[in-house]
């Protein structure tokens, strides 16, 4: 099949797209990249089968494809808060491009959605059924409100222009390929151990999230894709940990030596999520395998390696 992934340079385009040229499909990816870079996708560059396009998704563009992954637009808050409009922009007027291309050329439309369209969530953990808690108004709206329009327009396309859509909806999920300036939780504890600075906490540290490890994510995808299901599904990982827990697990870890220091919450900073998955487990026979210490310490061993010389004497030889 000859499949478009949008957002392909980024941190989860770019684990998708070596899926997809492994199994032999031609790729299309298309970024302009923001958050993502051409370094990801450089083992592809000089293959017949890759294909790679400098393009913004909130302008439209002809190409001829049986798949749509749509996965382009920033996914860490410093990111997306960077330019609240343009990222409102990406999600509509991208997605919305992005499903024309899907209506015309009658491919199967998969959208990147997010745990984040449950908001502060009063139901725990979230179900698909759940419809969230979400302030229309504040620093996450763009991200969170312009996802669910996302989701809206999915389904309206369905059901007005029978496209093929697929939505997934991804609990936080990390992995190698993180920038080390994602801002991200994960990956600035990471890099801050690797670097001997203290570990910033935002709060104290009491809300939870739960960590999924990319490979299992992608194995979600393409299990949804191939699927008869539309969705939305969750894919996620249900072991929930509260920030400071994980900030002690990568302390220990990485640099037993370096401090904690606790900063202000920022607004709307969910206080606890959690997948449910058993939609997933019933109708993809999808779970996690991947625990939280081994996809750490894989993780780790990536920023290790890219931060060279930047790593502490401290934190260099665990
Ligand atoms: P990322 O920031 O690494 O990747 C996003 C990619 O999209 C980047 O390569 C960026 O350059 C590109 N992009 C952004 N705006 C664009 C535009 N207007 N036109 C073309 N390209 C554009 O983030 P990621 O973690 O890989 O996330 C990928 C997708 O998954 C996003 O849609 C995100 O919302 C979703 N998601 C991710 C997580 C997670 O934990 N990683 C959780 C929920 C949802
Ligand atoms: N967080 C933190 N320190 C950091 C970055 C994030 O304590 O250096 C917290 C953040 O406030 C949130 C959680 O970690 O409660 C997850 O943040 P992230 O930005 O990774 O994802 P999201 O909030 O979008 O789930």
């Amino acid at each position: 099949m000859r499949i478009l992934v949008t957002g392909g340079a980024g941190f989860l385009g770019s684990h998708l797209i070596d899926r997809l040229m492994v199994a032999g499909h031609e790729v299309i990816c298309l970024d302009n990249f923001y958050t993502g870079n051409k370094q990801n996708v450089l083992q592809w560059i000089n293959d017949p089968k890759f294909e790679l396009i400098r393009h913004d998704i909130t302008e439209p563009i002809r190409l001829e494809v049986d798949q749509i992954y749509h996965l382009a637009c920033p996914a860490s808050p410093v990111h997306y808060q960077y330019n609240p409009v343009k990222t409102i922009k990406t999600n509509v007027l991208g997605t919305m491009n992005m499903l024309g291309l899907a209506k015309r050329v009658k491919a199967r439309f998969f959208l990147a959605s997010t745990s984040e369209v449950y908001g502060d969530p009063e139901v725990h953990p979230q179900p698909e059924s759940y419809r969230g808690s979400v302030n229309t108004i504040g620093i996450r709206s763009c991200y969170d409100e312009g996802k669910r329009v996302a989701e809206t327009l999915a389904f309206d396309y369905h059901r007005q222009n029978d496209v093929d859509v697929r939505v997934v909806r991804i609990f936080n999920t990390y992995g190698p390929r993180m920038l080390e300036n994602d801002g991200r939780v994960v990956s600035n504890l990471i890099v801050q151990a690797l670097r001997g600075i203290p570990l910033t906490i935002y709060g104290d540290g009491s809300q939870t999230r739960s960590f999924c490890y990319a490979s299992d994510l992608i194995e979600g995808f393409i299990r949804l894709m191939n699927s008869d299901y539309v969705g939305p599904v969750n894919i996620g990982n249900p072991g929930e940990y509260t920030i400071l827990e994980l900030a002690k697990t990568i302390q220990d870890m990485v640099n037993p030596d370096v401090a904690l220091k606790f900063e202000p919450l920022p607004q709307d900073d969910p206080r606890r999520r959690q997948p449910d998955i058993t939609l997933a487990k019933q109708l993809l026979n999808w779970e996690p395998s991947v625990p939280l210490q081994e996809g750490l310490s894989r993780t780790i061993a990536d920023f290790r390696q890219r931060l060279g010389s930047e790593v502490a004497p401290s934190a260099a030889v665990r």
